[in-house]
């Protein structure tokens, strides 16, 4: 049922962090994975680390947010290894600052990272996976899609907009047989997070407000992502799954 054998799967940005660390999952449960980050090196190094592993590994570097790229590297994508059966919209940035001061520039450009990009690459998996009446999309969402914190306005506003997105490509595309759902993490140690964790403050009142009592890792995201790209979901549509340590449910 979780066997991804056969399947190929897209994860945007994992050259590094969550994104890499669910393509090793997604590879380790039998998908062939194609990786994607922003720069020709990046994505062949992680390619490379993850033949290296035995996993069959594929890479394309475009921009996520640039339309005219996703559609050429996906085309010649499929065209030269095979159609998509599953996409993980993962890539993602942040820019804080406080909501009075933040830029318009800082506000687009996480808009366009963490929304667009999930619009316009998941526009142009679909077109495939309608035509083959099969498909699953999992978009990496946050905690912070229902719970913003100061600083992140631009990154929340995103997220929630990616859960809304998640339930209208649900309304629109499960007819389909494509199954679109979302997995929200909590806490996760990645680059992105570094300048949290290292903090002495900021750290413990993160660890004071997690249940479980720890940071999320990267690994702890894989059964979801697995789960929501294998068989086992099929009559699931427009969820989002926490992955938290339980933090959205406590006070
Ligand atoms: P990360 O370590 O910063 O990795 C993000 C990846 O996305 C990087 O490889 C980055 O490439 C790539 N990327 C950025 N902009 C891109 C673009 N325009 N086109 C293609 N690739 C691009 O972040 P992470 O912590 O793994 O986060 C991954 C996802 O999980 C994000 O959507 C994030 O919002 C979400 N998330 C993370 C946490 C957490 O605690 N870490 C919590 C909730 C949600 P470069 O290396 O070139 O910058």
């Amino acid at each position: 049922m979780f066997d991804l054998s056969g399947k190929t799967a897209l994860v945007t940005g994992s050259g590094r962090g969550i994104g890499l660390v669910l393509a090793r999952g997604l590879a380790k449960a039998g998908a062939r994975v194609v990786v994607n980050d922003l720069e020709n090196d990046v994505v062949d190094a992680a390619v490379e680390g993850l033949r290296r592993d035995g996993l069959r590994a594929e890479g394309i570097a475009f921009d996520v947010t640039d339309r005219e790229a996703i559609h050429a590297g996906i085309d010649r994508l499929e065209q030269d290894v095979s159609p998509l059966d599953i996409l993980i919209n993962n890539a993602g940035i942040h820019r804080r600052a406080p909501l009075a001061e933040m830029s318009a520039d800082d506000w687009r450009l996480v808009i366009d990272t963490n929304l667009t990009s999930a619009f316009l690459v998941g526009q142009r998996a679909a077109r495939t996976m309608i035509a083959r009446n099969r498909g699953k999309i999992v978009n990496i969402c946050s905690l912070n899609c229902e719970l913003p914190r100061p600083s992140i306005a631009n990154y929340s506003a995103a997220k929630g907009g990616l859960v809304l997105l998640t339930r209208s490509m649900t309304v629109e595309w499960a007819s389909h047989n494509i199954q679109a759902n979302g997995i929200a993490p909590g806490y996760i140690l990645t680059e992105m997070t570094r300048p949290l964790s290292e903090d002495r403050e900021r750290n413990a009142w993160i660890l004071g407000r997690i249940p479980a009592g720890r940071w999320g890792k990267p690994e702890d995201l894989i059964g979801a992502a697995v789960f929501l790209s294998s068989a086992a979901s099929d009559f699931i549509n427009g969820h989002v799954i926490f992955a938290d340590g339980g933090m959205r449910v406590s006070l």
